[in-house]
């Protein structure tokens, strides 16, 4: 593809991020906010119609799903879903928790936080609420997010319900589970100040770590999604959805830009419409863009008003921000900016954070959690289930001398394969203990027995601290081998 100048092209981008928070309770009820383990208890079949709304326009995307005459099928949950989700009761109040959450978000991007919230409900035509909406509650708006090309506006930041999950799929009927629908979600949505592919790459990754940085987000695949607003100069807005990886979007961004500018050379119309990221970097059509009249208001749930002394504490006990933070642990553990970087990205600060207690070196900490486990991950550990507690359980042993810094990535390696294992007997088994001062003397002397001829040459500890090292690799620390040593070949040269 030639070169796209993207001044010339005039993009315009924003993004939108949907992302699941890891809550007591769903948005608007006491269920649990999670994907049930259990079979369904039973099912319930339902259809939708589109209908004029108070505006007396009818939504285009709605009539487009209408006409597909579908029925919908919705299974139910033993712990996850109750009489909201079904819309056969009104819903609970606004889970507080989660409004936490969305103000200290709101405030960390410079938002506007509103007097009283406004439960809204947004039009939803695929079936996937019960309801045909969407509730959503603007939680601060006109806010910013700093980049390195400029501030990029953030319109709003809302809580809003889940949606069902699809489960099945076919030519006139939907079958949906009911356990995600109301699990709450933090919408961060920007103004289409994003002016290129990679600028919108920084910023997708910023709102990731901003959200991550209040420890609700939840994780896990699904549980973040970012959608793209994409145009050019004389094209037309294309939203494209369901990004898999945040380095595929200025790929994605530069091939919807050639792909509009390709339509407008050939005196075409570009049509505002959804599309689908692949995973290629392509996109595919899904549907025409869903009309603006979409927002009304949920008369079940009444105006709530913020008391501003809440509001000001929320702002005293916000996260620490990214940037600080790497530059905190720069200064105070002497961290380089990669690695202090590398361990926030990846969501590692609060491990690193309680593993300093372990009084192990800051830097080892550090560079086990990036370097070591991208090097166990290359060699096939599935690092992903290794969680605090292997962690603690690893840096404990080094501190108590039961294991040496050669052995820590070894055990972890063992403890990804195997999570459910006890370490005590886990460094027994792969013969990774530590050697006491004693047990290594005992190895040392008789070392030197064996090899008596290497002490008439200079500097004998060289030639023998390699057969030592040999036989202890990963026991025992190479400065306290050379320190026996160096006391033990004395002793010889005395007898
Ligand atoms: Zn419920």
């Amino acid at each position: 593809m030639a070169e796209l100048d993207f001044k010339k092209l005039g993009l315009k981008c924003g993004l939108e991020i949907h992302q699941q928070l890891d809550t007591q309770h769903k948005l608007f009820c006491s269920c649990r906010p999670q994907l049930s383990k259990h079979k369904p208890v039973m099912t319930v079949t339902r259809k939708i119609r589109a209908v004029a709304g108070e505006l007396g326009e009818v939504d285009i995307a709605a009539v487009h799903e209408a006409l597909k005459d579908v029925e919908f099928h919705y299974q139910a949950y033993p712990e996850e879903t109750c009489l909201v989700e079904l819309d056969e009761e009104p819903p609970h109040d606004l889970n507080a928790e989660a409004l936490e959450v969305g103000l200290k978000i709101a405030i960390l991007l410079n938002c506007e936080i509103p007097d009283e919230l406004h439960v809204m409900r947004k039009t939803v035509v695929d079936g996937s609420n019960t309801t045909g909406f969407q509730r959503t509650v603007v939680a601060g708006m006109n806010g910013y997010v700093e980049t390195l090309s400029g501030k990029v506006g953030i319109s709003s930041v809302a809580l809003e319900e889940e949606s069902c999950q699809i489960i099945s799929k076919g030519r006139h009927t939907v079958t949906y589970g009911l356990d995600r629908l109301g699990i709450p979600l933090i919408e961060i949505g920007t103004h289409p100040d994003i002016t290129t592919p990679e600028q919108a790459r920084e910023v997708a990754e910023k709102l990731g770590m901003i959200l991550r940085s209040t420890g609700k987000a939840r994780r896990g695949i699904g549980t973040i999604r970012q959608d793209l607003n994409v145009s050019i100069k004389g094209g037309a807005r294309v939203e494209i959805k369901g990004f898999q990886e945040l380095k595929l979007i200025p790929r994605t961004i530069e091939n919807e830009m050639a792909r509009q500018s390709g339509l407008i050379s050939k005196g075409q119309k570009v049509a505002g419409e959804v599309r689908k990221a692949e995973g290629d970097g392509s996109t595919s059509f899904l549907r025409p863009l869903p009309g603006s009249a979409r927002l009304y208001p949920e008369t079940d749930i009444p105006p709530i008003p913020l008391d501003p002394a809440y509001v000001k504490s929320l702002g005293e006990s916000l996260p620490e921000a990214w940037e600080e933070k790497i530059g905190r642990y720069q200064k105070d553990y002497g961290l380089n900016k990669d690695i202090a970087t590398q361990l926030v990205k990846t969501n590692m600060a609060e491990t690193f954070d309680g593993l300093l207690k372990t009084r192990a070196d800051p830097g080892l900490i550090a560079a086990t959690l990036t370097s070591g486990l991208t090097q166990i991950r290359r060699e096939g550990a599935p690092v992903e289930r290794l969680g605090k507690r292997h962690f603690q359980d690893a840096f404990a042993m080094l501190a108590d001398g039961r294991i040496a810094r050669e052995a820590l990535l070894p055990l972890l390696k063992e403890l990804a394969e195997n999570p459910g294992g006890k370490p005590d007997s886990i460094i027994r088994k792969m013969g990774i203990e530590s050697l006491s001062v004693d047990g290594l003397r005992i190895l040392v002397k008789k070392i030197i027995e064996e090899n008596r001829a290497l002490l008439e040459r200079p500097n004998p500890e060289k030639a023998l601290m390699g057969l030592v090292m040999k036989e202890a690799r990963g026991r025992v620390n190479g400065e306290t081998v050379m320190k026996v040593l160096k006391e033990e070949i004395e002793k010889h040269g005395k007898n």
